[in-house]
C-alpha cells in the first residue's frame, strides 16, 4: 500500500521524518553555523508543481535545487514513474533511453521479488524536475524539490549550493508560491535530508 505526500508528512510529523537522519544529516539539521535568526529559501514540496523553473532560473547553474527522495514513503516501484518515462509501458526492465532524467542522475538497485530501489548522484541532477512530475502525478508523490544549502563551515556556491540571495529568481518566477523562508539552522523544515531521504 502507498501513501501520499499529505498523509505521510500527516502521519510522521517533523520529528519522525527525521528517523534515519545519520551523523551528516544530524549536523545539517542542527545548523551549519549560521546567524541566529537568519532566514535561507527553501520549497514547499505541498506547493511545488514541478514547472521546470528551478533549473533554468537559479543564479547558479547548474541549479542549486535538487531532488530528493522520502524513501519511507516511497513504494520502491519496480515500474517507477519517476524513473521512467510512461512510453516504456509496464516494463520493469526498459532501456536507458526510456530514463526520465535527462542526465541520468538517478540509479537504482534491486532489492528482490519486484523491488528497486532509488537513490540520487547529486553532482549529476539540474532540478528540472521531471522525476517529481512523474512521481506525483502517476506515483505516490515521494519525489521532491529541494533547496540545497551548503554544509557546516562551507559558503555556497564553492560546493554548488546555494548563496542564499536576498531576491532569489526562482522564487520571483514560481508560479505556485512554493518558494519559502526557513531558519537557517533548520534548512531542511520538510521533513527531508540532503542527498535525499527523511
Ligand atoms: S529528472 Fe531532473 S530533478 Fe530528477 S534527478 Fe534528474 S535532473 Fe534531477
Ligand atoms: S537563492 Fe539564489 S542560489 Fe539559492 S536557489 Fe534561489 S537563485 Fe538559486
Ligand atoms: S519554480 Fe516553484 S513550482 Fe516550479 S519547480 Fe521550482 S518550486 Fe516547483
Amino acid at each position: 500500500m502507498t501513501v501520499s505526500r499529505r498523509e505521510f508528512l500527516r502521519a510522521s510529523g517533523r520529528g519522525a521524518a527525521c528517523v534515519g537522519l545519520g551523523a551528516a544529516g544530524t549536523a545539517l539539521a542542527l545548523g551549519r553555523g549560521a546567524v541566529a535568526g537568519e532566514l535561507v529559501w527553501q520549497i514547499d514540496p505541498g506547493k511545488c508543481v514541478a514547472c521546470g523553473n528551478c533549473e533554468t532560473h537559479c543564479v547558479l547553474q547548474p541549479s542549486a535545487v535538487k531532488w530528493g527522495h522520502t524513501h519511507a514513503m516511497c513504494g520502491r516501484c519496480a515500474f517507477c514513474f519517476g524513473y521512467y518515462d510512461l512510453r516504456a509501458g509496464s516494463a520493469a526492465h526498459a532501456g536507458v533511453e526510456y530514463q526520465l532524467c535527462p542526465t541520468h542522475a538517478i540509479e537504482r538497485s534491486y532489492l528482490g521479488g519486484p523491488y528497486f530501489e532509488y537513490v540520487i548522484d547529486e553532482g549529476a541532477c539540474i532540478g528540472c524536475g521531471l522525476c517529481v512530475k512523474g512521481c506525483t502525478s502517476s506515483g505516490n508523490g515521494s519525489l521532491f524539490l529541494q533547496v540545497r544549502h551548503p554544509r557546516r563551515g562551507q559558503r555556497g556556491a564553492a560546493d554548488g549550493t546555494c548563496v542564499n540571495c536576498n531576491e532569489c529568481a526562482i522564487a520571483r518566477s514560481c508560479p505556485s508560491g512554493a518558494f519559502v523562508r526557513v531558519p537557517a539552522d533548520d534548512p531542511y523544515p520538510f521533513g527531508r535530508q540532503r542527498g535525499g531521504g527523511a
